[in-house]
């Protein structure tokens, strides 16, 4: 049975929509270094998403595939070539719309998965304002960014106690590790430089953005480190966190439901 709801014609998705959580991946169109694709926060959550709905009976939507603007310090900046984003206002009109539109088709359940941190408070201010319309007014909504979901217990135990923490994780060690268990043949892993970043990530926003706040090489630690085997451990661990919360926050769980029909 396939989880993914472009597959289904329409009374199949109307006999599954109004049963089982929908799942929306939030991405962007960013760079990520010389070794990782522009897509990589798009990939990862829709991947996140695609494991839990196999598991629980799901169907996730397309992701949203542009994201809210990069910052310096979480992503590069909007100077780099490629990345390509959405302003605050259109973003969060994007989610209200996606949000309230497969609510109204019935499900009234949906797990957004984020996999670009500066869209978190756009997609809360989104899934808000869907909150509101009257055409979905039993919606229920949860929001989980991928990263926050490992413990510190897990990451000691992936990282051996040496995790470097979340400050500079962008196309480092850990988005490069899952890309290379995901997709190992789209990661140009001869490109993953050594080289330490010596700009260090800014403290500050300065707008407009002017060059040099960050890594020339777009990527503000180093990938070195990054294997498949660490990525498919760090994407078990987010997988059971998603569906734990999906099974104790959403009504529509299959628990719930497997003997209604
Ligand atoms: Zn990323
Ligand atoms: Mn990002």
């Amino acid at each position: 049975m396939t989880q993914w709801m472009p597959d289904l014609t329409e009374p199949e998705v109307a006999r599954r929509l109004d049963r089982e959580v929908v799942f929306l991946p939030l991405g962007a169109l960013e760079q990520h270094g010389p070794h990782l694709p522009l897509d990589t926060d798009t990939v990862v959550p829709t991947r996140v998403a695609l494991a839990v709905a196999e598991r629980i009976d799901g169907l996730v939507a397309p992701g949203i595939p542009y994201g809210y603007r990069s910052q310096p310090t979480s992503g590069g900046g909007e100077l780099f070539r490629g990345t390509t984003s959405l302003s605050g206002a259109t973003l969060t009109a994007c989610v209200r719309d996606v949000v309230s539109s497969l609510a109204r088709h019935a499900q009234r359940e949906i797990i957004l998965v984020n996999g670009h941190m500066e869209n978190s408070y756009f997609a809360v201010e989104g899934i808000n304002l869907a909150l509101g319309d009257p055409l979905v007014p039993d919606l229920r909504a949860v929001l989980v960014n991928w990263w926050d979901l490992p413990g510190d217990d897990d990451l000691d135990e992936l990282f051996d106690g040496a995790f470097p923490g979340w400050a500079a994780e962008h196309a480092g060690i850990i988005e490069t590790s899952l890309m290379l268990h995901l997709q190992p043949e789209r990661v140009r892993a001869d490109l993953i430089e050594d080289r330490i970043s010596t700009t260090p990530v800014p403290r500050y926003t300065l707008l407009p953005e002017r060059p040099g706040l960050v890594d020339p090489s777009g990527v503000l630690r180093t990938a070195r480190g990054s294997s498949a085997a660490l990525g498919r451990r760090l994407f078990a661990c987010v997988v059971d966190e998603i569906e734990a919360i999906v099974t104790s926050e959403l009504r529509k769980s299959p628990h719930n439901t497997s003997d209604e029909r």
